[in-house]
């Protein structure tokens, strides 16, 4: 029979041969071309050459492995990489998840791992905290990402405005459901709709302004003009740090919306939430504190490997009520102690200790390493928008966070520039920038999401437009 545990000798063989090579990727991840060539043959061949016929030795197996992550990804951890809110993963957090991997808790049952799901629900409740939510009311789940975050929001928003829900599901309601969210709103919105069973057109997805952040007076008026129809708006998803521009809708607005229209609001604050880690941005997201529920991730600004992100919710009942299931065969724990199972508050049910990573970072770098770390990107990506000034660039967003959308206003109608600029760039594998239409206009999007990005860096970046457009 096959040793799945190996031999000693083997795990001690390939403990010795795969940590330098690890050590070594993650110290020199910024020597490499940040993208890789997008040869489908080539990369595709490398994965099949490999027979299940023949199985080959662990070490030899495992080399390969790392040899072609090394040429065929997209290196997010390195400090030219200005992208999609992908981090560098911060040193403590992939230690958590080695240790995940080998401890593997159960997180369904809450006895099964008591201590990983109190560490989960220590968490919970002081971010819950953090973002201004009462203590006493807080609840929320650890989730895989913005999405799975997302469609929980959309789902006990649901199980809060139709009592029927749980039974009936959508045969309940009457009259269509309506969800309010910008036209720049996460696209995660729209595929809870898809699968929810609400469909998409129950998305109204409500026109911004000139600085992307939803427009307050439309979506009033949106509202009035569904319930008149006989529509049954039952959820705003405002955005703070929406992902093409970051833009941060009016929290304590819609917050007055959702309040008078009685409607559940949620917050998707899956990149921009990280602001509350820092007394000086805390309060571009203010307002966030008056949300039902908010989506924030932590395998973005929080620097941890994916996939990881958090549900926190003002409501203690909400999740049970929207996802717990009796069965016989689950232990029975938690019907007699203080405790939670998370299978009874999550759309997943066996699931991993997701928030080690997050803990242990705490443990480690504290509050006050987060709200350096923070400010540093902030910094950059201020610096980012002066350089990119002095050299005769046109920022077109308006955000406080460290995300910059520019352009050329001499080429400003021509969309043929930003994308032959973005195409060099990343085909030549010096930085990873990517391209967003503001109003019609296309701009290159820079976002400074790794905490090891420099001034140098940023200057680099700089420089490589502004070469490429000097040849154009
Ligand atoms: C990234 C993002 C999401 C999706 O989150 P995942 O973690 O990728 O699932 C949702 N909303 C916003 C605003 C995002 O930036």
């Amino acid at each position: 029979m096959a040793n799945f545990d190996l031999t000693r000798e083997q795990r001690a063989g390939l403990l010795e041969a795969i940590i330098p090579e690890l050590e070594d990727y993650y110290n020199n991840t910024a020597k490499l071309r940040v993208t890789p060539p997008l040869n489908v043959e080539e990369i595709r061949q490398a994965v099949r050459k490999v027979d299940f016929n023949h199985p080959e030795d662990a070490k030899e197996a495992v080399n390969k492995i790392t040899e072609a992550l090394r040429k065929y990804i997209v290196h997010t951890g390195h400090p030219m990489y200005y992208g999609l809110f992908n981090p560098r993963p911060n040193f403590p957090s992939i230690i958590a998840d080695l240790i995940t991997a080998v401890f593997n808790p159960q997180l369904a049952a809450w006895s099964h791992s008591p201590y990983a799901s109190e560490v989960e629900d220590y968490l919970i409740n002081e971010l819950g905290q953090k973002l201004g939510f009462p203590e006493d009311s807080i609840d929320g789940v650890f989730a895989t990402g913005g999405a799975e975050a997302n469609i929980t929001a959309v789902l006990c928003a649901l199980n809060t405005a139709f009592p029927g829900y749980a039974s009936e599901g959508l045969f309940s309601v009457k009259t269509r459901p309506v969800i309010y969210c910008s036209s720049e709103a996460h696209h995660s919105v729209v595929r809870a709709a898809k699968t929810s069973g609400l469909g998409i057109d129950s998305v109204r997805m409500i026109a911004v302004n000139k600085k992307m952040e939803i427009r307050t007076d439309i979506l009033k008026e949106s509202i009035a003009t569904d319930l008149y129809e006989g529509y049954q708006p039952f959820m705003i998803m405002g955005t703070a740090g929406t992902t093409g521009t970051g833009s941060i809708d009016d929290l304590h607005s819609l917050a007055s919306i959702a309040e008078h229209f009685g409607l559940w609001y949620h917050i998707d604050s899956a990149w921009g939430g990280a602001a509350v880690m820092n007394e000086n941005t805390k309060p571009w997201i203010s307002g966030i504190e008056k949300a039902d529920s908010v989506t924030f991730d932590v395998h973005k600004w929080l620097s941890v490997p994916m996939s990881a992100s958090m549900f926190i919710t003002r409501h203690r009942n909400v999740l049970g009520k929207t996802f717990s299931i009796t069965t016989g065969y689950m232990p029975k724990d938690a019907d007699n102690l203080d405790i939670t199972d998370s299978y009874t508050h999550s759309i997943q049910w066996s699931r991993r200790f997701i928030g080690l990573k997050l803990y242990l970072s705490m443990m480690v770098f504290g509050w006050e390493g987060y709200s350096q770390v923070i400010h540093h990107q902030v910094e950059m990506g201020n610096l980012l928008r002066e350089v990119l000034q002095e050299n005769g660039w046109l920022i077109m967003n308006y955000t406080p966070l460290p995300l910059v959308c520019f352009t050329d206003q001499r080429y400003i109608s021509d969309p043929e520039f930003t994308k032959s600029i973005c195409n060099k760039i990343v085909g030549a594998g010096d930085a990873w920038i990517s391209l967003y239409p503001i109003n019609g206009i296309s701009t290159i999007r820079a976002c400074v999401t790794n905490y090891n990005t420099t001034p140098a860096d940023i200057r680099a970046l700089v420089d490589a437009v502004s070469k490429v457009r000097s040849d154009l």
